[in-house]
């Protein structure tokens, strides 16, 4: 397992994610779902939540050439969204200079519930180093079961960074420890404000693995 990092909300910002994924499903589907449907939906993540809003329009699963069409449309709505002179992501400086640092010294991914272009575009905004790999939410796949994707063939060290309780439930039941972003995740686990220098989440980090790392 690599030492993995959520992206919203743990590395940055993009205001109104999800007023665009609806703008994208409004133009595949002809109407938008609306904020009412959006909030009946259970997963965190992409493929998640377009699966469930697939199904209260339609009555069946989303496939994949479905999710495919999803994930070009959402991808072109957050180009335009966040194209230079438009909208500006707020990077979380320290967090992402800490992931960096981290990067030097242990396998780092980046396991986030975006759709993998989107996930991409938004990581490129960030300026992450395009050498930490990226795993997007795939079908058929809640967070748990990417988390647990990103541990094959990796010897460690283990351990997730997430700013939601869906990020901690998600470490959980991987069996990872958990480090939270922000002030949204109650808990014993470790913490840092978003704001955090970088040597706060290195110090974090390292207080949280296994003896031995
Ligand atoms: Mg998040």
């Amino acid at each position: 397992m690599p030492i993995c990092f959520d992206l919203d909300g743990t590395l940055g910002h993009f205001s109104s994610g999800f007023v665009l994924l609806r703008q994208a499903l409004g133009d595949i589907w002809g109407q938008a779902p609306t904020q009412d449907e959006l909030t009946l939906c259970k997963g965190s993540t992409d493929w998640e939540i377009v699966d469930d809003l697939h199904r209260m329009r339609f009555g069946r699963d989303l496939d994949e050439s479905g999710y495919a069409v999803y994930e070009k449309a959402c991808l072109s709505h957050f180009q335009r969204a966040f194209a230079p002179g438009v909208w500006e992501a707020e990077a979380f400086g320290g967090v992402l200079e800490g992931m960096h640092c981290l990067a030097r010294r242990w396998p780092v991914w980046l396991v986030s519930g975006n759709a993998p272009a989107v996930l991409t575009f938004k990581a490129e905004k960030l300026g992450v180093d395009p050498a930490i790999p990226r795993l997007g939410s795939l079908p058929r796949h809640d967070r748990a079961a990417l988390l647990k994707r990103a541990l094959r063939d990796c010897p460690g060290p283990h351990l997730y960074v997430g700013d939601r309780p869906h990020d901690l439930e998600a470490a959980r039941r991987t069996g990872l420890p958990f480090i939270g972003v922000g002030n949204a995740v109650p808990g014993e686990h470790q913490s840092v404000p978003s704001d955090a220098a970088a040597e706060r989440l290195v110090a974090a980090v390292e207080a949280s693995l296994e003896p031995g790392w």
